[in-house]
């Protein structure tokens, strides 16, 4: 690990501590400050579960601790095998850590809304109209998995390609901040941000409300891509996209953009 890091394993761990307690404080603050930026964008009109918030909360302390534990013991005891820091090393390292968790969350999240498996996720589908706490609110288990994308999978990648610090470092800053700012109940995109192209790099943010509300369906993480291919994309969530950015908030859990029944969420 980088020589300026502290050596010693308490100091490494408090140092993490601190520095995800700070991404997680301002990413919370991002999120609740673009639901007040555009009010008239909210994705449901739904008051949140009596509690949610408080859940949430204890969800967050035990993702946040985990992953500076996982961070400091990963850094510490070398696991991750860091290349000389170069600059185009250090773009390759992020963007082919960014698309190979995009494979690797689907799969975890698809397996973890298998029957036997579920157990694990319904921490994080307590939230059924999520805030930006939704993001980090899971289950100890549900933790631990993440943690094979945020440690496991960089040692994995480290040992058949030049994976440097800064592109590391970049790829679990922009993960945190996505996944709680993206978690917020509103849609600050522009109509441009629901085209099938632009879909295959970020989605708008109502794509993971719906699986929020829905459970079945849009188990990916930043882009549509792996659900495009895999067939579980809803085929109205643009409709309901355009609903939203005209003002009209979605007013049930159950809301659909197609016309159909509501389909009743399960497993
Ligand atoms: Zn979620
Ligand atoms: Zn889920």
């Amino acid at each position: 690990m980088p020589s300026w890091l502290p050596q010693d394993f308490a100091s490494l761990l408090l140092l993490l501590l601190a520095a995800l307690c700070s991404l997680t404080t301002l990413s919370v603050a991002w999120g609740y400050l673009a639901e007040r930026a555009f009010p008239k964008r909210r994705v449901f009109a739904v008051p949140l579960a009596a509690g949610q918030l408080t859940h949430e909360l204890k969800g967050n302390v035990v993702f946040v601790a985990l992953s500076a534990l996982s961070f400091a013991l990963a850094l510490r005891y070398g696991l991750i095998k860091f290349a000389a820091p170069k600059t185009v090393a250090s773009i390759v390292t992020f963007f082919t850590l960014m698309i190979a968790f995009q494979i690797f969350y689907y799969g975890l999240h698809r397996a973890m809304h298998h029957p036997k498996l579920i157990w694990m996720h319904r921490w994080h589908h307590r939230s059924q109209v999520t805030t930006p706490l939704s993001g980090q609110s899971v289950s100890v288990f549900e933790a631990l998995g993440w943690m094979l994308g945020y440690v496991g999978l960089p040692a994995l990648l480290s040992r058949f390609m030049p994976v440097t610090f800064w592109g590391y470092f970049g790829y679990i800053a922009f993960n945190i901040v996505g996944n709680i700012v993206g978690h917020a109940n509103v849609e600050p995109n522009s109509p441009a941000a629901g085209s099938r192209f632009a879909t295959l790099f970020a989605n708008p943010l109502v794509y993971h409300a719906l699986h929020h509300a829905r459970w079945t369906g849009h188990y990916a993480f930043q882009t549509a891509m792996m659900d495009r291919i895999l067939g579980t994309e809803f085929a109205d969530w643009p409709v309901l996209f355009e609903r939203i950015l005209g003002g009209k908030p979605l007013a049930s859990l159950k809301e659909r953009g197609d016309g159909e029944a509501p389909s009743a969420p399960n497993a």
